[in-house]
């Protein structure tokens, strides 16, 4: 079996570390800031899911924690789902190591139950153990301690609700019809009508001019471009064309059942 493991939602970490990096207002030095956490448990797993500070006054010297104030926080939480079983606390400027007020305050704190702890410092590490008091005696130390996130079905099922609410599917592109094709080859069309206008207008022009070899030479380069420009004129036209035929196939359905067998008949007569 995996042994037992604290996990804190990462966001109650970074408040956590929030407030041990915090000085208080005026003071020069960090202080010991001491505070509970409500905690699930669930698969050997005690899930931090929201963090709280004791009321206290700022020092640098260890503390013993007053059962009032946690008793009051209990009640002030009673509507956050979990237990308040996990005290936190920090060793500014000091290493990680339990102090003696510290085992003093698990033990005061486990002896109805369980209770587990985490001490962080200012140098972003941290420890953690568990004390527990019933049925028998038993103190876990250098508990593994990670950043993880605890969610239960419920709230997924919220997320999931909110997702389906607002995210669709994307409606496939309209083009059974070949409307953007159409819409292409038209464009296609439409500048080619107004190229071999511009070269009409010139053939005009040249036209006009006295005779010479140049005008012979100018006026046959102009045809050639204008009869190029007809060639891709009529393959726009076909394609146009196809495009209407595959339209027009696609918008009737024949019943096979009200055909002649072997007989063929023009796409459209399939009434
Ligand atoms: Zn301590």
């Amino acid at each position: 079996m995996q042994g037992v493991e604290i996990h804190y939602e990462p966001h109650v970490y970074r408040q956590i570390m929030h407030w041990v990096t915090r000085k208080i207002a005026g003071e020069a030095h960090l202080k010991e800031v001491s505070g509970f956490c409500k905690v699930v448990v669930r698969d050997n797993i005690i899930h931090a899911t929201h963090a709280f500070l004791a009321p206290q006054t700022g020092s640098s010297v260890e503390t013993d924690i007053e059962a009032d104030d946690l008793s009051k926080l209990v009640y002030d939480t009673r509507n956050i789902p979990g237990e308040l079983q996990l005290w936190f606390h920090s060793h500014p400027y000091m290493s990680t190591n339990w102090s003696t007020t510290d085992h003093r305050n698990m033990i005061a704190l486990g002896s109805p139950g369980w209770f587990a702890a985490t001490v962080f410092n200012d140098k972003w590490e941290h420890r953690s153990a568990i004390y527990q008091a019933v049925p028998f005696v038993h103190f876990v130390d250098e508990v593994p301690t990670k950043m993880a996130s605890y969610v239960t079905t419920a709230v997924m099922a919220g997320w999931d609700e909110e997702f389906d609410r607002c995210v669709k599917a994307k409606p496939p592109v309209n083009d059974v019809f070949g409307d953007v094709a159409y819409e292409k080859l038209e464009t296609e069309r439409d500048s080619l009508i107004i190229e071999s206008e511009r070269i009409e207008a010139m053939i005009v022009k040249e036209k006009k001019k006295r005779n010479s070899a140049k005008k012979v030479q100018v006026l046959e380069f102009l045809q050639e471009k204008l009869d190029s420009i007809e060639v891709a004129y009529e393959a726009v036209e076909k394609k146009l064309r196809d495009l209407d035929y595959a339209d027009l196939q696609s918008s009737v359905s024949c019943d096979p059942g009200n055909s002649y067998s072997g007989n063929t008949y023009p796409v459209g007569d399939c009434l």
